[in-house]
């Protein structure tokens, strides 16, 4: 099977993509979990005939291709003992384990958490994610409240939630208004941050990545891209 590279520029957006040729008699497009573009197209088909078609389906191939790469990436193993390095908002801490101290807290370039024995890894972690929650909360308000400012003021302010996810750095939920952000979020950089809200709240008028959901991101962030970028590379 022969592979050449592509790319395919639609006003201020391009995509790159892999063109495959195979025996089948249609054209397939998928966009896979790390945001690339794999077209397989018949034999016979010209580039000039891919491309009309790739043109036709570009929003939804770049609306794929974004909701790819705003998932998480895949987080190195934590094994929640002491002296392990964690992040908080983007800066390295290692871990101390206190039994006699109550609660979890963050000292010089500690963060120590205290009534757990060191050696019970799993209620370690319960600690660990109870305190990020918390923290997150507070920051993620913080956050909201000066990320909604961009926007126009009769612009409602959603409720915030934080919730465990898999494989996503934060939603939008229409139907009850509210702005879902990944609890892990809190490990990375606040600009980071304010860029999952940012897009987030953008979706409030334009629930798909089409191009007036480009247009007022890239008005009101306009260095998106390399923010998007580095969020990609934090955990990696
Ligand atoms: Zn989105």
């Amino acid at each position: 099977m022969t592979e050449v590279a592509g790319r395919l520029e639609i006003g201020t957006e391009a995509f790159d993509y892999t063109l495959r040729r195979s025996a089948r008699k249609t054209l397939g497009i998928s966009v896979k979990p790390d945001g690339s573009v794999v077209v397989t197209a018949p034999e016979a088909a010209k580039v000039c005939q891919i491309e009309a078609i790739l043109r036709k389906r570009a929003s939804w191939i770049l609306d794929k291709v974004d909701e790819a790469v705003l998932r998480t990436p895949p987080l190195p193993p934590r094994r929640y003992i002491p002296g392990e390095t964690h992040y908080f908002l983007g800066r390295q801490y290692r871990l101390r384990v206190d039994p006699e101290a109550r609660g979890t807290r963050r000292e010089d370039d500690w963060i120590i958490v205290g009534g757990v024995p060191s050696d019970e890894p799993s209620r370690i972690r319960n600690r660990l994610m109870r305190w990020y929650e918390v923290q997150g909360y507070r920051i993620f308000s913080e956050r909201l409240s000066a990320c909604i400012q961009l926007f126009s003021s009769d612009f409602e302010r959603p409720k915030l939630k934080i919730a465990e996810m898999e494989r996503r750095w934060g939603s939008y939920v229409p139907t009850s208004h509210s702005l879902v952000l990944n609890h892990v979020l809190v490990q990375v950089p606040v600009p980071l941050i304010d860029y999952v809200i940012t897009h987030e709240l953008c979706h409030l008028p334009y629930p798909n990545h089409g191009p007036e959901f480009a247009r007022l991101m890239g008005k009101l962030m306009p260095d998106h891209a390399r923010r998007k970028a580095n969020l990609e590379l934090v955990f990696t």
